[in-house]
């Protein structure tokens, strides 16, 4: 049978220090076993792709199983663990780094965790931000809250600069929680901390509201967005409803992938159209959106539309794209656009509407976890501390196929995960809708 190497993660060095926690290996001793590094789960759980691996001699991709070692790399009363928080905000990001700093300081006694103020730009000496001493005590309260009692950032830093400031500080640990650029940072991070030859670990904990990090099941604080926007929806309908030719829009996150809009539209069924930026829409022509509203309004007399902030991008003309301090694009405000095109396009045919239009976004990404998200959360950062304690390094942690693994950065920020327009999920969202297949 041919190797198979892909999605391997990089360790420091060989784990030779036994674990603090008492756990046992062999089943029936304890209440739960470490798990080896060769405990792997596969990739793709599609029979039929299996049977093709096999077939052509090839082990199938699979992915590391996450959790506690029994060997571990690092001594916790010798070790100090610091924590980041990049890029835009997200619920659950202090459940994070509540469990971390709980976990680090209980299961394995790290003597010494700091916070990094305001993301990378806290690596960097010449801002002058000071660390944020972390205990338990300090964070034991912090999960009610949204946000993150770090502070975050946007914007480049030096990784050269970075990695002199951990060495620095003596940090044995870096915890990044973050988007896509936050993880290509701490990939970076990472490399040139093996380049140097040292022996600290970087951990990636994905964090993004919406959704687009590449192989994961989800990142956290994902499903709480759209929960908090279902009733956002339930309120915009009884708007819509209430008046003759009502139409209610509500702009949601999702710069390139519409995952909060379609989830939103499949959770709320009185939700009528929903736009996301995987999708290919005309506003004019026959087949087009606004002809689509006008059969909605004469049939039923009033429409909820979901847009998601990344939708229809083609619709504005062609001036200068503006970025944000990371480099990211800067959307133009879709919701505004659709709101004008559907007063003109009624108004020129002389049929009496109403329209409102509500944008919940910075509402929704500073809610604070709900119940699924915080469970998410706890494991997300248990199984990123065993990690790390052991030693590997510039990986990130994550459920895929509903199970606990380790994945190399590099294979996770390879490309954004956008909705399949020809799957099942965005099938769904059609059907709930009742839009039609294309609107071109
Ligand atoms: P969001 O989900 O909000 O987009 P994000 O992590 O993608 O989160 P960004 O602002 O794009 O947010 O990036 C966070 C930080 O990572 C920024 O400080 C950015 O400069 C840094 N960064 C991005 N890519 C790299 C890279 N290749 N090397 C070093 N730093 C990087
Ligand atoms: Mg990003």
């Amino acid at each position: 049978m041919k190797k198979n190497d892909n999605f391997r993660i990089t360790n420091l060095g060989d784990p030779k220090i036994i674990s603090p926690i008492h756990l046992s290996k062999t089943i029936g001793d304890s209440i739960f076993n470490f798990v080896e590094d060769t405990d792997r789960i596969l990739a793709d759980v599609k029979l039929k792709n299996l049977h093709s691996s096999l077939e052509h001699d090839v082990i199938p991709d699979s992915y590391e199983r996450s959790g506690p070692r029994e060997k571990i790399f690092f001594k916790g009363e010798n070790t100090t663990a610091a924590i980041v928080t990049c890029g835009g905000l997200c619920p659950g990001i202090n459940n994070v780094i509540r469990s971390l700093v709980m976990a680090l300081h209980y299961f394995y006694g790290v003597k010494r965790i700091v916070g990094i103020p305001y993301g990378y730009e806290g690596l960097n000496p010449e801002v002058g931000h000071d660390f944020i001493e972390l205990t338990p005590d300090k964070v034991k309260d912090i999960h009610e809250f949204g946000g993150t009692i770090l502070g975050s950032s946007r914007g480049g830093q030096d990784v050269s600069v970075m990695v002199d400031t951990l060495v620095n500080n003596k940090i044995d640990i870096l915890f990044a929680i973050g988007g896509d650029g936050t993880l290509k940072g701490a990939n970076a991070i990472g490399t040139e901390i093996l380049n140097r030859g040292l022996k600290i670990a970087v951990t990636g904990i994905p964090k993004t509201i919406d959704n687009d990090i590449d192989i994961i099941d989800k990142s956290f604080g994902f499903e709480t967005s759209f929960d908090v926007a279902c009733p956002i929806v339930r309120d915009a309908h009884n708007e819509a409803d209430g008046a003759y030719n009502g139409m209610a829009i509500v702009k949601l996150m999702g710069r390139d992938s519409g995952f909060i809009a379609a989830s939103t539209a499949l959770s709320m069924p009185v939700v009528n159209f929903v736009l996301v930026p995987e999708m290919d829409f005309e506003l004019e022509g026959e087949n087009g959106f606004l002809e689509n509203l006008k059969k909605r309004l004469n049939s039923k007399k009033h429409a909820v539309i979901v847009v998601a902030e990344g939708a229809g991008q083609h619709l504005f003309k062609n001036d200068e794209a503006t970025t944000d301090a990371s480099g990211n694009i800067q959307h133009k405000d879709i919701g505004i656009l659709l709101k004008e095109k559907i007063k003109a396009y009624f108004d020129a045919i002389d049929m009496k509407t109403t329209i409102k239009y509500i944008d919940p976004s910075y509402i929704i990404r500073s809610a604070p976890a709900n119940a699924n998200d915080s469970l998410y959360c706890n494991h997300l950062a248990y199984h990123a501390v065993h990690g790390a304690m052991a030693g590997k390094t510039n990986f990130v942690v994550a459920s895929v196929n509903n199970r606990f693994v380790y994945l190399p950065i590099a294979d996770v920020t390879k490309k954004r995960k956008k909705i399949n327009m020809e799957g099942g999920f965005w099938f769904g969202a059609l059907q709930s809708t009742g839009q039609p297949f294309s609107m071109k």
